[in-house]
């Protein structure tokens, strides 16, 4: 057990359930128990929702656009001043390895400046509709946000959401997943340091099936921003469908990373690594099949393999571990399942058997960074999300060829294009019906950029100036101008 934050955050007070309950949040590297988090039910998202409705229309409304710059900077500075030690609980409740947690609390410090910059520049537009009517937009906070967030990015997925739903004038009811609470929990309460009012942002962790659903359901609540899986999305929007509030969804993922014959194979490979193993392929954005044109093939596959083996799996807290654990031993099992699919399919596992971990490590909870070879396109594997450090290969013959297999799966989300030849990265780029694609590069979310997804990946942008519009309700406001009262009826 640890010391932190354990406790539902609402209207500015640490408290807990109304019904006293409580779970238990992981270690999942270590197999150990880290918390006993309050646990939120109906009876508390009521009350979250009356006080996040409370600061809507009070504390919040009053504070001004510049204020509320300021109080979102001062978030950002806390959370980069606290970095090692938010690393750190985030690392021991995921599993993930420290350094690439403080460099997603460094992410979420710059999408808290992103969109504290924003909050003064908040235009509508003006229009002479004619002579007599003159017209101009107010952009307006959407209300009460209920934002429902995955295991895979905790605290960076709360700034996704908190940044842009705050500077543009709304208030939160923020649920975390069970599996990492405590981050989000903590923000709440940096959040109240840097001086954002009590109710404006509240934390209640508990199960998805009620908190989540309460959340979706509630009349209180004028829009959900969920990420997650494409599973729990569509039940989302279903059940806000019933209050029609609005919905903004980031779903899950099967990307494509496609490695032309002309391209530089020792930087499609180092690149393709980062693509699928960073966060232990636990990304939506994971580039989980690689899909190489046939000259290339045997090449990349050998040198791809020998780097993914090499690739050091271990203690999340250690500097040098390139692989933590996932995110449970239940959600490693079902990776590990994935695998004997694939290779059952037909795939021969290039990389992935064999794993010795130090000492004091679940080894139930790891996997070895996986490799499956000669994967077909349309087989299990290569269309459904694993959500974990294995990825495969497929070959293909040509450009077109290339453009099909990486739509041919029902998912939009990210896709990477390696060539030599920048005429045919752009028009495949051009092709792949997916949110975001770099050509010769793996990184494609970064603060500023739009980041969202087409087909069963969602809808919406986050993490840009399309955010705003996420989070706003556009008001026209007309003003006749004529020196005479208008009179169509002519009476
Ligand atoms: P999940 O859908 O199981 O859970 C996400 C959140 O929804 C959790 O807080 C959970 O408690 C809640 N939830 C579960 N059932 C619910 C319900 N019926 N009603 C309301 N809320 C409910 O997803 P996860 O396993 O936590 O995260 C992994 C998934 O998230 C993957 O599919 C991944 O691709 C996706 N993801 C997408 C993006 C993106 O930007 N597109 C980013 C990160 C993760």
């Amino acid at each position: 057990m640890i010391d932190a934050p354990t406790k539902l955050l609402i209207d500015g007070e640490l408290r807990d359930a109304q019904t006293g309950r409580t779970f238990t949040t992981y270690d999942p590297a270590h197999g150990r128990d880290l918390a006993n988090v309050a646990q939120a039910g109906t009876e508390d998202v009521n009350a979250a929702v009356t006080a996040a409705r409370g600061a809507f229309e009070g504390a919040w409304a009053k504070t001004s656009p510049a204020k509320r710059a300021r109080a979102l900077n001062r978030l950002a500075q806390l959370l980069d001043e606290q970095t090692d030690a938010l690393a750190e609980l985030e690392s021991r409740n995921n599993g993930k390895a420290k350094w690439q947690c403080a460099a997603e609390i460094k992410v979420a410090v710059a999408t808290l400046e992103l969109f504290a910059g924003t909050a003064q520049h908040l235009y509508g537009r003006s229009h002479v509709v004619n002579p007599s009517v003159v017209s101009y937009t107010l952009r307006e906070p959407v209300g009460v946000v209920g934002a429902i967030i995955p295991w895979n990015y905790p605290l960076m997925m709360a700034a996704w959401k908190v940044a842009p739903a705050l500077a543009t004038g709304n208030t939160l009811v923020l649920k975390p997943a069970s599996a990492t609470p405590l981050t989000a929990i903590r923000l709440g309460e940096l959040a109240l340091e840097a001086g954002i009012p009590a109710g404006v942002l509240n934390v209640v962790p508990g199960p998805g099936a009620e908190v989540g659903e309460a959340i979706a359901a509630h009349p209180g609540i004028d829009k959900v921003a969920f990420t997650g899986e494409t599973s729990t999305g569509r039940r989302i929007a279903q059940v806000a469908a019933q209050s029609l509030k609005r919905v903004s969804l980031e779903l899950g993922g099967k990307s494509p990373n496609i490695v032309f014959a002309d391209a530089d194979v020792d930087a499609a490979v180092i690149g393709s690594l980062w693509a699928i193993y960073y966060s232990a392929g636990q990304s939506c954005e994971a580039r989980s099949r690689i899909l190489v044109q046939d000259e290339a093939y045997d090449a990349f596959a050998s040198a791809f393999a020998e780097k993914a083996k090499s690739l050091s799996v271990g203690d999340p807290l250690n500097d040098d571990t390139k692989i933590g654990s996932l995110i449970s031993r239940s959600h490693a099992d079902k990776v590990r399942g994935f695998v004997e699919m694939g290779v059952a399919d037909g795939g021969e596992l290039l990389a992935g058997d064999g794993l010795s971990l130090g000492e004091g490590l679940d080894g139930d909870a790891f996997v070895a960074p996986t490799v499956i070879g000669g994967v077909a396109n349309d087989s299990r594997i290569a269309q459904e999300e694993v959500f974990g450090p294995v990825v495969t290969l497929t070959r293909f013959a040509d450009e077109a060829e290339a453009v099909k297999f990486a739509n041919d799966v029902r998912y939009g989300l990210a896709a990477t294009v390696w060539t030599g030849d920048g005429a045919r990265g752009h028009r495949v780029a051009q092709k792949i019906r997916s949110g975001a694609i770099g050509i010769n590069t793996p990184f494609i979310a970064f603060p500023g950029v739009p980041f969202g997804g087409f087909k069963e990946s969602g809808y919406g942008r986050e993490q840009s100036i399309e955010a705003l519009d996420l989070y706003t309700e556009t008001k026209a406001i007309l003003q006749g101008t004529s020196p005479k009262a208008a009179n169509p009826l002519g009476v």
